[in-house]
């Protein structure tokens, strides 16, 4: 800004004078001080009102501005923390391994703990990925019919697991007239319900945890599909009971380093459901005693007669086709990922062979049959996604299962009209891929 006003022409007029001077004073950072305004009314007070207002305006822009700034800066110094610690754990437990010195007792510990800490990471990045999202308006919702009753059972399967390992009791109420399908965001609603859940198994030590599912007039809503999270756990005192919604707001160090929280999880889930057209609010809190929380959203009710509750990916299903014996082309760029996963197949006795590009995987399939390809879908020479066509385009009818570490869905579609069985966002469990590849060879996933 310019720092030199003195008027262009010389002449005296004390009003005049005393503008450029306060001027002066403004484009010197005080941008609060106001240009006096006469009873006058002329064209000097005219002009010192309009100056006071866009100054006012730059003022509050400015305010904005570093504010912003600051929270940036908390956000990157809370990040590097996040991300700091659970890398120094995962270095320093790897490192145990590296004498041979580790007793057999210690090492499931030990796993464990690179494992816990490895999910943490993972969950923060995913975290981070939704709040971009959030902040840059790229939220989309997927809607698709969904079985709600089964659903809520898959959901409450891995809620009561954790809470068992705490030692809190887990119950999952439905209301009688929830026999419908219903058209939502799956994805959305299992991060807001487990979000809610989750931390009401980690903010309590003991009792129980209760997700209540009923249909009820909320708001603008008529029919709202409601879920209420209930815990015996430590409560929320007043006055954080105001901030707990907004981003980075995390429990006080004590309570967060036992908790392990960032503070993320309220704030998103709040946005998404917010962009859903529902909410999530704290519905009733006592400190000592435990807190409720209320998530609801509009949903088209879908009714249904015969009601079968089943999850195709993790149902116990029998005639299972082993991939022991099986021929399985794997083809993944990345050497550890490479070599991990035919660990995996080999320990469940399948015949692996190797190609680290689709082009060095289509030269392989002509002289080769298997029966079934692995294939990531990020690869340099040729991707994952033309080689699936160029092989579906050869007449190779064998099951693609592509894996992928992006989770978007207009890739998954992308690699579905390629011609892929099933995509996969990695990380991804060796256990749940082989499951998926049984299912697969008994016909039991398209
Ligand atoms: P995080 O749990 O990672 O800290 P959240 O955004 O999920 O972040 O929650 C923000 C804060 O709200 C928590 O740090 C905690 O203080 C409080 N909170 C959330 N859920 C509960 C609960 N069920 N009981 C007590 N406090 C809670």
């Amino acid at each position: 800004m310019a720092k030199n006003l003195s008027p262009p022409v010389n002449f005296d007029h004390p009003r005049v004078t005393e503008l450029f001077e306060y001027l002066m004073r403004i484009t010197a950072g005080e941008y609060e001080l106001l240009l006096p305004v006469t009873d006058a009314r002329d064209e000097l007070d005219a002009i010192a009102h309009a100056v006071n207002v866009v100054v006012g305006e730059l003022g509050q822009e400015k305010n904005a501005a570093e504010q912003a700034m600051a929270q940036k800066s908390r956000f990157l110094a809370s990040m590097s923390h996040e991300i700091r610690t659970p890398i120094t754990a995962i270095l320093g437990y790897s490192e145990l391994f590296e004498d041979g010195k580790v007793k057999p007792a210690e090492r499931k510990m030990y796993i464990d703990r690179i494992r816990k800490n490895c999910s943490h990471l993972l969950g923060l990045i995913d975290s981070l990925m939704d709040l971009s999202k959030v902040e840059s308006g790229h939220l989309n919702l997927n809607l698709e019919e969904t079985v709600l009753r089964a659903e809520l059972e898959t959901i409450a399967e891995f809620c009561e697991m954790k809470a068992q390992e705490k030692g809190l009791s887990f119950r999952l109420e439905m209301a009688d007239n929830l026999d419908y399908k219903v058209e939502v965001d799956k994805t959305k609603l299992r991060q807001i319900i487990l979000n809610l859940a989750n931390n009401a198994i980690k903010y309590t030590e003991k009792g129980e945890v209760v997700v209540r599912c009923f249909k009820a007039p909320i708001g603008q809503i008529s029919e709202a599909l409601a879920i209420e999270v209930e815990d015996t756990g430590i409560g929320i005192p007043d006055g954080l009971a105001d901030h707990i919604f907004e981003a980075f707001h995390s429990r006080e160090n004590e309570v967060k380093s036992k908790c392990g929280g960032v503070g993320l999880g309220l704030s998103i889930a709040k946005s998404i459901a917010q962009f859903m057209g529902g909410n999530v609010i704290l519905k009733q809190t006592k400190t000592g005693k435990g807190s409720v929380f209320l998530f609801y959203t509009p949903v088209q009710w879908i009714k249904q007669s015969h009601f079968k509750a089943n999850h195709p990916m993790l149902a116990t299903g029998k005639n299972i086709e082993k991939i022991d014996g099986k021929l399985i082309l794997l083809v993944e760029d990345s050497p550890d990922l490479s070599d991990l996963f035919k660990i995996d197949f080999e320990r469940a006795k399948a015949k692996v062979t190797t190609a680290f590009n689709g082009k060095e995987a289509l030269a392989i399939i002509q002289k080769q049959n298997f029966d079934a390809i692995v294939m990531d879908l990020e690869m340099p020479v040729l991707d994952g996604l033309a080689t699936c066509k160029e092989m579906r385009a050869n007449g190779i009818k064998n099951p693609i299962v592509m894996l992928t570490a992006h989770n978007q869905i207009a890739k998954h579609k992308a690699c579905i009209a390629a011609g892929a069985n099933e995509v996969l966002t990695k990380p991804i469990s060796s256990q749940l891929l082989i499951q998926i590849l049984e299912r697969i060879l008994a016909g039991k996933l398209k």
